[in-house]
């Protein structure tokens, strides 16, 4: 903005807005597939932070095509009440009409429930909650669960139930992991608890490349597999979730499922966000390969050397560090 950085956030598609509150910036949990390693550990420069919380108020202003803003971390649930209300409170005005939804991503339901339950500001969240609703934005929080067992306690069905008391929604998204919910039957069990309990599966991820990929990933094909298995075993309501998707440079690529074309076993794939929206729901398509755990594991299939996206990404990555 005005030719200088807005510390904090991301505008990660036309449409979104990601938020870093500073005190957000850490989390209940500290996952070691964490992509979000740099908001934990005293790296500054990597650091995602809002330090001025007017100038991204003034950003969102001038960008009238944002609808969507997410506040992330870290954890932004791990902050009081009142520190939530400075980020969420002024979005609630006039000037902010064109955002609609307002979403804040999470992994205390899971780790601490107790933040929407017994916490001594936990009355003060719920009335921030509804006040959203009662504004007429949309409010989503996006709960991280990667296994029912984190649905399984009385006191997380509470927070469930009392969040919803709210109007907000909850969606619900994680990675696959190896070791800890790499099968099918983890992730019916999940899904049919989350409706169950008035949750909507949103995502099912692929392990990111982090520190730890190697220990945690599993191969595409496979995390695909278990994704068609976990659908068949739930009913259309479970079937919300979108996956298995991969967050890569480009935007989020979908596995939609392996095929043969022309004699030549390929991944069918297509973009659900991009950098250039024109991107999005173009079916394209790489060589099969069956130890593929990422994106950049694949090549193009018949014959060409790059995938339609790539060269205009170079473009697009060059005119950033311009
Ligand atoms: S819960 Fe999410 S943000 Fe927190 S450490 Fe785990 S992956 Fe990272």
């Amino acid at each position: 903005m005005d030719n200088s950085p807005v510390e904090g956030i991301q505008h990660k598609y036309k449409e979104t807005v990601l938020i870093f509150p500073t005190a957000g910036q850490t989390c209940h949990a500290y996952c070691t597939f964490c992509f979000r390693w740099p908001q934990f550990v005293g790296l500054e420069d990597w650091k995602f932070a809002t330090r001025e919380s007017g100038r991204f108020q003034e950003y969102l202003q001038q960008h009238r095509e944002v609808t969507d803003v997410l506040l992330t971390g870290g954890d932004p649930m791990t902050v009081k009440t009142w520190q939530l209300s400075l980020y969420i409170e002024p979005l609630l005005a006039p000037e902010f009409e064109h955002v609609q939804t307002i979403r804040i991503g999470t992994k205390s339901l899971a780790y601490w429930p107790y933040r929407y339950v017994t916490d001594a500001d936990a009355d003060d969240l719920l009335r921030l909650l509804e006040k959203v609703v009662q504004r007429g934005k949309h409010l989503a929080i996006m709960g991280h669960y990667e296994h029912w067992k984190e649905l399984d306690t009385p006191i997380a069905q509470e927070a469930i139930r009392r969040i919803r008391s709210t109007g907000a929604e909850i969606r619900t998204q994680a990675p696959v992991v190896r070791h800890i919910n790499d099968s099918a039957e983890i992730w019916a069990k999940m899904w049919l608890l989350q409706v169950r309990l008035g949750c909507i599966p949103y995502y099912m991820f692929v392990e990111r490349q982090t520190g730890a990929k190697e220990y945690f990933e599993i191969p595409l094909v496979q995390t695909w597999e278990i994704y068609r298995e976990a659908m068949q075993q739930v009913s259309g309501l479970g079937r919300t979730a979108r996956g298995p998707v991969m967050s890569a440079l480009p935007g989020k690529v979908t596995i939609e499922g392996v095929a043969e074309v022309a004699g030549e076993k390929v991944f069918v794939l297509s973009f659900l966000q991009a950098r250039d929206p024109d991107w999005c729901k173009r079916p394209f398509f790489a060589r099969f390969d069956g130890n593929a755990t990422w994106l950049s594991d694949l090549q193009p299939a018949f014959g060409k050397d790059k995938f339609f996206y790539e060269s205009q990404l170079s473009e697009l990555l060059n005119m950033k560090s311009l």
